[in-house]
């Protein structure tokens, strides 16, 4: 493994979970191992005192009943008898003077713990002690009690069932542990390669869409944990984006195209004017219609920047209060003219006064731009109409309906996108940015615009505004 590539394998996210998984598995094995151990010496430590204390019982009542020469004898044989490695006795005088002992030439190196005598005499019935010796296989445990109230008894014993159990116990605890560290490392790995596998499909899909591939997707398990829901997140979020891609692609389309017609007029104008125009007249014409092919890019340039700007909050809306009823009543007058050429009946019904807060000059275009479209595409003989009214939710509801070519269910979907015409309508005047600035207005203002739809019946534009727009 090169180093850059164990670097990066130190810092993974499984690595560290084996670690760990590994180290949290071992030490709550080592702390097991650990009371198990403490248990079990303790155990066994409480027996040897107990043997201990029950010799010096014996020797107390033989020393009642016999006087001390038959325990000196009684511990000479009975030292020879347990073994001298394994056992041997002391008797002392109160100032701690050995005056008399078992075979003590395997016991010489222990000497009398003064500290132990002192605790006698300030009233301890027995004080116990481990000793550990040089060279000897078996720690001693040594008891001093008195044998009579002027002879102390000092008798060690040779822990040979704690050695034999520790010995055991290394043996066991080393190959146990062994076993225990490489099993948790396995396990550990085994489950945090599984956790994290979700998260490398979600890297890869993520690698293979920086290399260009849009349509790719996390595979979700079904299992519905937390690594499906990132998935499936993430597989959400590329969904959007890819909308968003499609959109601009389209909307870029959309714009080149609008851009293209008026380019291409005016650049058609201006050639013919330079090889055929010989009057004044022939230029001033060729002026005045670069003015206007000029305004109407202009206008649609405006346009987008003014979507872009209230969508995005930057240009701020004024907050004034407004009639809406009146704001409706001349924007019904205003498309009268055009509606009564069409012959489309206009019909406003809309109360006295109604009042909001809001931008005027935005709702006035939200208004212009609805009723253009209801008479734009209404065809001769059909009826638009205008209502206003309150809900209950405080706000203010502007139905706009009519009864023209209508929006198919495909279209309507995406009526509201920049630049999106429908193919029916291809052939009256329009650039597709109309409903989107209405939406942009209404949104901006806390509200919303929804349309429902029948071909060749009719449409209905619903507006929908807070009474108090929001900041
Ligand atoms: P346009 O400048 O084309 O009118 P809009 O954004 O205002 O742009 O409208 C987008 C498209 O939605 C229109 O091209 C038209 O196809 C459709 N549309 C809008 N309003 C109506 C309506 N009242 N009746 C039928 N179709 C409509």
């Amino acid at each position: 493994m090169s180093l850059r590539k164990w670097i990066n394998f130190r810092n993974s996210l499984a690595f560290r979970l084996t670690l760990w998984y590994a180290g949290v598995f071992t030490i709550s094995s080592f702390v097991a191992f650990l009371l198990f151990y403490i248990l079990i010496t303790s155990f066994i430590q409480g027996r040897t005192d107990e043997e201990l204390l029950n010799q010096a019982n014996r020797f107390s009542a033989l020393f009642i009943a016999e006087g001390v020469e038959a325990v000196k004898n009684d511990a000479v044989i009975e030292a020879q008898a347990a073994g001298i490695k394994k056992v041997f006795f002391r008797f002392l005088s109160m100032n701690g003077q050995v005056f008399s002992s078992s075979n003590i030439s395997y016991w010489k190196d222990i000497h009398i713990n003064e500290t132990a005598i002192k605790k006698l005499l300030q009233g301890s019935s027995h004080v116990f002690e481990t000793i550990t010796i040089p060279d000897h296989k078996d720690k001693v445990r040594i008891l001093y009690a008195f044998l009579s109230p002027r002879i102390i008894l000092q008798v060690g014993q040779a822990m040979e069932s704690y050695s034999r159990f520790l010995d055991a116990f290394k043996g066991i605890f080393i190959t146990t542990m062994t076993f225990l560290i490489v099993i948790a490392t396995g396990v550990g790995w085994f489950m945090a390669r599984r956790a994290v596998s979700g998260v490398e499909a979600v890297t890869r899909t993520a690698r293979n869409i920086t290399g260009g591939t849009l349509e790719e997707r996390v595979p979700v398990k079904e299992r519905g944990d937390e690594i499906d829901q990132l998935a499936m997140t993430f597989n959400q979020m590329l969904d959007r984006i890819q909308t968003l891609v499609i959109e601009i692609k389209e909307m870029s389309d959309n714009i080149a195209h609008d851009l293209k017609g008026p380019i291409t007029r005016i650049r058609g104008i201006a050639e013919l004017t330079l090889t055929n125009g010989k009057s004044m007249n022939e230029y001033e014409n060729m002026a005045a219609s670069t003015i206007e092919e000029c305004d109407r890019l202009l206008d649609m340039i405006n346009t987008m920047l003014l979507i872009s700007k209230t969508e995005s909050g930057a240009g701020k809306l004024s907050r004034e209060q407004i009639n809406l009823a009146g704001l409706l009543r001349r924007a019904c007058e205003l498309f009268e003219p055009t509606a009564e050429d069409k012959r489309v009946t206009l019909s406003c019904d809309v109360p006295n006064e109604c009042h909001l807060m809001g931008d005027n000059r935005m709702i006035q275009r939200m208004l212009s731009n609805l009723l253009d479209n209801a008479v734009k595409y209404t065809p001769s003989g059909g009826a638009v109409k205008i209502s206003l009214s309150e809900n209950d939710e405080k706000e203010v509801v502007i139905i706009v309906r009519d009864t023209g070519v209508g929006i198919s269910p495909v279209d309507l979907p995406r009526v509201f996108e920049r630049f999106y015409r429908c193919d029916q309508s291809r052939s009256e005047p329009g650039i597709g940015l109309g409903l989107s600035l209405a939406r942009a207005i209404a949104r901006a203002h806390g509200g919303d615009i929804t349309a429902t739809s029948t071909p060749n019946q009719g449409s209905t534009f619903t507006v929908m505004l807070p009474k108090s727009a929001k900041k």
